[in-house]
Formats: C-alpha cells, sequence, structure tokens
C-alpha cells in the first residue's frame, strides 16, 4: 500500500460508507411509509395474552375489539354484532374474540376498566357475563350521564353468581388491576385507536364495525391464509 495514498483512499471509503449508510435509510424510511399506506391493514396484531378472550384457544382466527363500556355505540355492538360473531364463528372455534379497554370517557371508563380487570382476575369464567350485564345498565338515552359507579358495578357483580362481591370491592379500592387498564391504554397508542368500537380481525382494521359483511369478509380471508 502506497503510504501517501492511504490518507486519501481512507476519505474514500469513509465517504463510500456515508453514502451507502444516506442510500439505505432513504430505503428504509421509504419501505416503512409504503407499510403505512396500505390503509386498514395493519402490519401485526394486538396480542391476547392477559385478555379476557372467548372461544377456543386454538381457534385460527383473532378478533379484537377496543371498546368503552362509556360508548354507546360499544353497547350496540355488543347487542347486534357480537352475538352473530359468536354463532357463526366462537362458537365453531373458528374465532377466539378478546376485549381490550378504551378510556376514551374519562373517569367512569377507568373505572368500568378496572371493574371488569378485577373479576376477570378473581374468576375469567364469570368476566363475560358481567362484561354482558355492564353493557346492559347503560342508558339507552342520556349515556353521558353518570352512571358507571361503585355501587352500580357492585350491584351489577351481586346479579352474578361467580362473583366474589366483596372481594371486586376491596380490588376496585385497591386499583389492583390498574396495571391492566395502563396495558390497554398503550395497545390503544400502539395500534393508533382513534374510534371505540375499534374491531381487528387479526391484522385488519374494520373500517366500519356495524358492517357485519366486512366482518365476515376479512375472517375468511383470514381463514384462507390471505
Ligand atoms: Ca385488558
Amino acid at each position: 500500500m502506497n503510504g501517501k495514498n492511504s490518507p486519501f483512499k481512507m476519505v474514500m471509503v469513509i465517504t463510500i460508507i456515508i453514502v451507502a449508510l444516506i442510500i439505505a435509510l432513504v430505503v428504509i424510511s421509504n419501505n416503512n411509509n409504503s407499510e403505512s399506506n396500505e390503509g386498514t391493514t395493519s402490519i401485526k396484531q394486538p396480542s391476547n395474552d392477559g385478555q379476557p378472550t372467548l372461544g377456543d384457544s386454538d381457534a385460527p382466527v383473532t378478533v379484537v375489539e377496543f371498546g368503552d363500556f362509556k360508548c354507546p355505540a360499544c353497547k350496540v355492538w355488543g347487542e347486534d354484532i357480537f352475538p352473530q360473531l359468536v354463532s357463526d364463528y366462537v362458537d365453531k372455534g373458528k374465532v377466539k374474540f378478546s376485549f381490550i379497554n378504551v378510556v376514551f370517557h374519562g373517569e367512569e371508563s377507568r373505572l368500568g376498566s378496572l371493574a371488569a380487570e378485577s373479576v376477570y382476575k378473581q374468576n375469567p369464567n364469570a368476566y363475560w357475563d358481567f362484561h354482558k350485564a355492564l353493557f346492559k345498565e347503560q342508558p339507552s338515552k342520556d349515556h353521558d350521564s353518570s352512571w358507571i359507579t361503585k355501587e352500580k358495578i357492585l350491584e351489577v357483580a351481586n346479579s352474578i353468581p361467580d362473583i366474589d362481591t366483596g372481594k371486586l370491592n376491596s380490588a376496585i379500592d385497591e386499583k389492583s388491576e390498574v396495571d391492566e387498564v395502563n396495558r390497554d391504554s398503550e395497545l390503544v397508542t400502539e395500534f393508533e385507536v382513534q374510534l371505540t368500537p375499534t374491531i381487528m380481525v387479526n391484522g385488519t382494521m374494520i373500517e366500519d364495525p356495524f358492517d357485519y359483511d366486512a366482518i365476515k369478509k376479512a375472517i375468511k380471508n383470514a381463514l384462507e391464509g390471505n
């Protein structure tokens, strides 16, 4: 190697490395843009690890609802769409269904979520009865009025034989499941959930959660591995 030329060679080599790095960064950022431009499709799906999940754990398709006990559309979705999904897919072992809490309506949403997480912790088998019974208490009119109170939660819990109401009362006071509520909020941020209910079928976010045909189509695609 020529000793005089080596500093120039070094400069050349460093320049080439820098240019290569810039090109690599531009390519990576373009790839990221094209992924986010896919619109309704996400790269991954929220994990249902530790989430209340209905159905066969081996079911090939996962449907996730991001929902809020204070949200009127979530109540309607739970009454109109959810039962169809359960009888068409969950009961047949094709879909497992998870619910992730969203707290867009503030303190009452947080209290409802905390109570539901506490019921799930205490007895996972009682979770869906509690979930349904709490939504049932949401007033059809004037849903902005305050209705999720600890009194109401304990009243709902009392109607479900598998829940120890005293234990639930302490869990709410001690906020023992607050980490679960916060973990759900992190998923809401991660998946950029803007509206409730938001329904995801494997990695696909359904644009209109009330379009059951779109949900069926997404499940069919997922079952066929598309
Ligand atoms: Ca959760």
